[in-house]
């Protein structure tokens, strides 16, 4: 089975490196049937990541015009990558992902995914070394971000292991931190029935990680909640594209996953995996 879609595409409108224009003809090109842009929501503080609130309007305008060009060729869709810091999610777009990046604790403020000196600073002196703390507070606010009216899909649900190649900050397979996951997942699940996560290969590529988000244990947790799986790359550049979905497709298979869902203009449709 061949899955040609990627809902998470980052372009001129953040920290892209391509144009939507770039992304929508190398996506064609690939015979993809859908293609969504997921720039991250403006936020409150100075950044060099997300899309500035004042370019909305041209982003909107932007998606609009290769949804036209590319009409009953593939589907184009306008969503976002909703942070939790952001403000009201903006009105009319298709979907939002649903993602946290950020949080402060004793009033320093610090991105989980930015640098990976940065993520060790803030684990020693703001957490005395225990990472697993600050997976506490970081799950936390993955629920209350699932949970906001509007977020169609959890985006890459462990994103704290990012820098977690070489396994230092954390054993994934800890107990003490799994179940922290595994808390969350059930807190989400409770509420939201079949809610759709992202399986998230974007660690991958860029990261250098041999598997997508999230780790096979929460996987199979999330699976046997009912959880729904949307894959995706999380593209910064053409190169990214379908990046990883192949070795991801079979690791949900062996987490006894059956179907992955693909979203189209209509809402999500589901694929059977074999
Ligand atoms: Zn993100
Ligand atoms: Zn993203």
């Amino acid at each position: 089975m061949k899955y040609l879609s990627c809902v998470h595409t980052h372009t001129q409108f953040c920290d892209g490196k391509n144009t939507m224009e770039e992304f929508a003809r190398e996506a064609f090109a690939r015979g993809y049937r859908s293609l969504g842009f997921t720039p991250h929501s403006p936020l409150p503080y100075e950044n060099d990541w997300a899309m500035k609130e004042e370019d909305l309007a041209a982003y909107k305008a932007e998606a609009a015009r290769l949804k036209n060009e590319y009409e009953g060729k593939m589907e184009i869709l306008c969503g976002i990558e909703w942070d939790l810091e952001s403000g009201a999610l903006p009105q009319g777009l298709d979907y939002a992902i649903g993602s946290v990046h950020s949080f402060s604790k004793n009033g320093v403020h610090f991105s989980v995914d930015y640098e990976q000196a940065l993520l060790r600073k803030v684990t020693d002196e703001l957490y005395g070394g225990d990472f697993v703390a600050l997976c506490a507070d970081y799950y936390a606010l993955v629920v209350k971000s699932a949970l906001r009216r509007g977020v169609d899909i959890v985006g890459h649900f462990d994103l704290p292991t990012k820098y977690n190649k070489d396994g230092s900050f954390v054993n994934e397979e800890d107990s003490r931190y799994l179940a922290l996951a595994f808390d969350a997942v059930e807190e989400i699940l409770r509420a939201r029935p079949g809610m759709f996560f992202e399986i998230n290969t974007g660690v991958m590529a860029r990261a250098g990680k041999k598997m997508p988000y999230p780790h096979e244990k929460i996987m199979k947790r999330m699976l046997s909640l009912g959880a729904r799986f949307v894959l995706t790359g999380d593209c910064h550049a053409l190169s990214h594209l379908d990046g990883g979905y192949e070795e991801s497709l079979r690791l949900l298979a062996k987490c006894g996953g059956k179907e992955v869902y693909l979203l189209t203009a209509k809402g999500f449709e589901r694929q059977s995996l074999s």
